[in-house]
């Protein structure tokens, strides 16, 4: 490259023209900003159950939501931890929360009492949404108490167990009651956590500012990005606690007035039969739902002819799942969205989801989203790269996170001094400004999107006694995309079994980040300054067997 390139020689916008947004409103007067055009219009339907809420009556439980969190001493500022698989109440909460300016860090209930205690403390929850069936999570095993402390409240929206309340005592509050709160744009209203691109997870702070802004890039303007219409029904079957489905579906849904089909859990038979019966045509996935949809025989059984629209996101998805999808729904249009929790966090959208929409490309992620900058960087010279060059990818544009909770070092080496969020994603742009994300240098590792930090894994795995060393990296596979396997050094003279390493770490994480395999090795390779070469240990994955 040239000398006189700078880190912002080549920086990329969206085609789409710039819009205003109302980024200085709360989160959730942005979203039911246009309620009033249609206040009796469905907003939610519970799969499980078919109940249904219009936006009117969402808004109105939303409300006394707020009102019961405020009875219960919840303040501007406060943390409410949702644990809870999709629901009614996950909506009601996070936007009842967000009315008193209060914060909701989004918790996966499948998660085992050890995972749920750290971001409960990390986050300083005040309180629990949860499900009765997973009270017992919240106990100790030995003596039934619950475990997080005296100081803090649990609510089940269904049967409370002993000692927790149940969820009317928030939904049935009286609304008049909630207090009036002056909410600040910087303020936060969604503590969701991620490892990004090193070490343990985290808690990244998403501003109103941040999460308006990201909705906006994908629902706003006269040409929307992400095109969605008042008889649409979206389906969300991906978990509200990851902020792909909390944005991307829930929000953007509420802001534009289309109805959200709730689904508690992933299980292909009852997902054909919703989409089916409610005539679903707005599917939110990630690739191994697109695996499923695309290669199960169920599917013939059923009528999916009302789904017009297929986004696809949180991990890469291959060209030839793409094709085998579209043969089954050939009436839909097929893209693919980039997201990244620290970036808001969408940083690109096909255009062909767009109210005039634009052809995509197989394989690509569309374009960045309005508003917003993107960049490819080398990582050694920091220069921008001109388009076709691969290098880490960069966005900026103020619907990016604020930062990582009391973590000033780590936000520092994610957001540079001139505001570029680096993603540890290696991508490039091409002459249409279609974007193509090709490797990942950054450790995380994405079993089914769902996000397997290697440095938590790698901690436990070095508690154990008869473990000297240990480093876990990301190892192909179909159905997963990715699954963690394990480099394991043996301590001095001890017997240690392939089964024992994987039973110890099974007990002790939620199940996507089990280890599927362990390699015995006499070292772990490290640079000079003591980092993981994982790069090596990833290339030892990809050799072939030497020949028996
Ligand atoms: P998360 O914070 O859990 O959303 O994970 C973000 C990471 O998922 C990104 O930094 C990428 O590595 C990966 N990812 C998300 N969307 C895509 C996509 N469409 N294609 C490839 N990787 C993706």
């Amino acid at each position: 490259l040239p000398q006189t390139q700078t880190s912002e020689t080549h920086v990329f916008v969206s085609k789409l023209p710039t819009i205003p947004i109302s980024n200085h409103l709360p989160l959730h007067t942005y979203c039911f900003e246009n309620l009033s055009q249609y206040p009796d219009r469905t907003c939610l339907l519970v799969g499980s159950t078919g109940k249904s809420y219009s936006f009117a009556e969402t808004h109105l439980v939303c409300r006394r939501v707020a009102a019961g969190l405020s009875n219960l001493g919840i303040r501007k500022g406060d943390v409410v931890m949702a644990l809870l698989q999709n629901c009614a109440e996950f909506v009601f909460t996070f936007m009842g929360a967000s009315m008193i300016g209060a914060v909701t860090t989004t918790a996966n209930p499948f998660c085992t009492t050890k995972e749920i205690f750290k971001q409960f403390n990390a986050s300083k929850s005040k309180i629990i949404i949860t499900q009765s069936q997973y009270v017992d999570k919240l106990r100790d095993p030995g003596d039934s108490s619950l475990v997080f402390g005296e100081d803090f409240s649990v609510i089940t929206i269904d049967n409370p167990p002993e000692g927790c309340l149940h969820f009317s005592v928030l939904s049935e509050a009286n609304e008049d009651e909630a207090p009036e709160v002056e909410i600040d744009p910087d303020d936060a209203v969604a503590l969701p956590f991620s490892s990004g691109t090193t070490g343990l997870p985290k808690g990244v702070i998403l501003t109103h500012k941040s999460l308006i802004t990201s909705v906006a890039q994908q629902v706003d303007g006269e040409n929307p990005n992400l095109y969605l219409k008042p008889d649409d029904v979206v389906l969300c079957v991906l978990p509200l606690f990851h902020i792909y489905s909390l944005n991307s579906v829930l929000l953007c849904s509420l802001r534009a007035g289309a109805p959200v089909l709730l689904m508690q859990k992933f299980e292909i038979g009852s997902l054909l039969e919703l989409i089916q019966r409610h005539r679903v045509s707005v599917a939110a996935v990630v690739p191994p739902l697109v695996l499923a949809l695309a290669k199960n025989p169920l599917v013939d059984n059923f009528d999916l002819s009302s789904i017009r629209m297929v986004l696809s996101g949180a991990a890469p998805l291959g060209k030839e799942l793409e094709a085998a999808l579209l043969s089954r729904v050939p009436q839909a249009v097929f893209g693919q969205g980039y997201g990244m929790t620290e970036a808001g966090p969408v940083l690109s959208m096909s255009p062909a989801f767009a109210k005039q929409p634009l052809p995509t490309k197989s394989g690509s992620c569309g374009n960045v989203v309005r508003n917003a900058e993107l960049k490819v960087v080398d990582s050694e010279t920091g220069c921008s790269l001109p388009r076709n060059h691969p290098g880490e990818i960069c966005i900026r544009g103020p619907q990016i996170m604020k930062g990582y909770l009391n973590d000033a070092e780590a936000t520092a080496r994610t957001i540079d001094v001139d505001g570029w969020l680096h993603t540890g994603d290696i991508g490039y742009v091409d002459d249409d400004d279609d974007v193509f994300i090709v490797d990942r240098v950054k450790e995380l590792i994405k079993f089914k999107g769902f996000q397997v930090p290697p440095a938590e894994l790698e901690a436990l795995l070095i508690s154990h006694p008869n473990i000297a060393d240990a480093a876990v990296v990301p190892q192909k596979d179909e159905a997963a995309g990715e699954v963690p396997v394990a480099f394991v050094v043996r301590s001095n003279g001890f017997e240690l079994t392939e089964e024992a390493v994987k039973e110890f770490i099974s007990k002790q994480v939620v199940f996507y980040k089990r280890l599927h395999k362990v390699y015995f090795v006499h070292a772990i390779p490290k640079s000079p300054a003591g980092k993981i070469l994982r790069k090596d240990l990833r290339a030892k994955l990809a050799a072939p067997p030497p020949p028996s």
